[in-house]
């Protein structure tokens, strides 16, 4: 068995992971803090599955809920976790499930992409996961693969589109497909073999996987809890949060009450208490301010404006922006009320010329100025 010592020397400590992360995402520490405990809960499951820690010590598998409105780095935030921990995480739409088919088969299909992505990612390395436990005397005791895929991560996104209550009244089959996560979830065998695609390079020798142990991310806008939260919290005025709320000034607004997000509010938003059971970390993400936007573009490895400035250092072009300019954009983003999601689509608008134009461009500089930034044109026209 490990010493403390060598457990802390295989397993990433969960505090270096918030830190990578801060390199991609600006703020969002909750959610954060909620992935970075559930990758360590994640490596000590491996550790656990393949007999290198007592088996007899429960590991809790805890997967994570991620609220907040789009574009405010869900989905970024899980591809920098896959990024900074070296693990892939197969992310999924969930209205990909309800919108056609035989649910149960569908939902399958979530699962038998995920083997494929993860197979591709895992072949390649299962030497180097022996070597990295060489150290500790790791003689597996089970098949590696099967041990890594049974212990992976799966990224479902719009989850709380599969409510079970319809406010336009159209039934989009929330109450079947929570039916079917929730088997996923708590934990069931599926058979492979129906499911294989074309592309597929699985061994035969894995026919079947248990999902007991697949962590899960879901993550959703959850757009009117607020009103639930809200209702909720001030009937109960006087007790508890609800007696902190009522005096605190900004009371109304709607962020304060997503973090307030309990169990009952989702079972009330239309999930099933086993589901919510299922999810027990839970993290709100904060809407995009203008500060975080200038942040995202000036501070974030693999920022939009960076690049750019790293396809034109290809031809010779240093790329330079004012800061007056990351202001316009940050607030021309805030006016198109799509999150973060604006700034690409605003960055393109402003160096298209220059990238098309690259093969003749006869200066060496380009600075992104608020004039070139306003001469691009309106707002509509981004
Ligand atoms: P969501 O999944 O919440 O709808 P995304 O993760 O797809 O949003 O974000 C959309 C875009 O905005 C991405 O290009 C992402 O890089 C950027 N983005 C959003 N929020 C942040 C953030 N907090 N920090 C860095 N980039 C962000």
């Amino acid at each position: 068995m490990l010493t403390p010592a060598e457990l802390k020397d295989i397993v990433t400590d969960p505090r270096t992971i918030i830190t990578k992360l801060d390199d991609y995402i600006i703020g969002q520490d909750a959610a954060k803090r909620a992935l970075s405990l559930m990758m360590l809960s994640r490596s000590l499951m491996v550790l656990s599955k393949f007999g290198i820690i007592d088996k007899s010590v429960p590991i809790q598998k805890s997967n994570v809920l991620l609220v907040g409105p789009s574009g405010c780095g869900k989905t970024s935030l899980v591809k920098a976790l896959s990024e900074v921990a070296d693990l892939p995480i197969s992310v999924f739409d969930i209205t990909s499930v309800t919108s056609a088919g035989y649910i149960g088969s569908k939902v399958e299909d979530i699962l038998a992409r995920y083997i494929d992505e993860s197979f591709e990612f895992w072949g390649n390395r299962i030497k180097d996961f022996r070597t990295k436990f060489q150290s500790v005397m790791f003689e597996p005791t089970e098949d590696i693969l099967v041990g890594l895929l049974e212990t992976g991560v799966i990224y479902i996104d719009e989850i709380d589109k599969i409510h079970c209550k319809t406010e336009s009244g159209v039934d989009v089959g929330g109450d079947a497909v929570q039916n079917e996560l929730l088997k996923f979830l708590e934990g069931c065998v599926i058979s492979l073999t129906s499911h294989s695609s074309s592309a597929s390079r699985r061994p035969a020798r894995i026919p079947e996987l248990n999902t007991k142990d697949i962590f899960f991310i879901l993550g959703g806008a959850f757009k009117g809890i607020d009103d639930i939260v809200s209702k909720r919290v001030n009937s109960n005025a006087g007790i508890g949060f609800s007696s902190t709320l009522s005096t605190d000034k900004d009371r109304n607004a709607k962020a304060d009450y997503f973090k307030l997000i309990s169990s009952q509010d989702l079972i009330d938003y239309g999930f099933k208490p086993e589901f919510v059971g299922r999810i027990p970390l839970r993290a709100c993400l904060s809407p995009i301010t203008k500060q975080i936007l200038m942040d995202i573009i000036l501070k974030t490895k693999n920022s939009c404006f960076s690049q750019y400035k790293d396809m034109l250092a290809l031809f010779g072009v240093t790329l330079e922006i004012e800061r007056e300019a990351v202001e316009l954009i940050a607030e021309q983003s805030m006016d198109l009320k799509i999150g973060a999601r604006a700034i690409q689509n605003i960055f393109f608008h402003v160096l298209s010329d220059h990238v098309l134009g690259v093969y003749d461009i006869t200066d060496t500089k380009v600075v992104i100025t608020r004039d070139l930034v306003l001469s691009r044109g309106t707002l509509n026209e981004v």
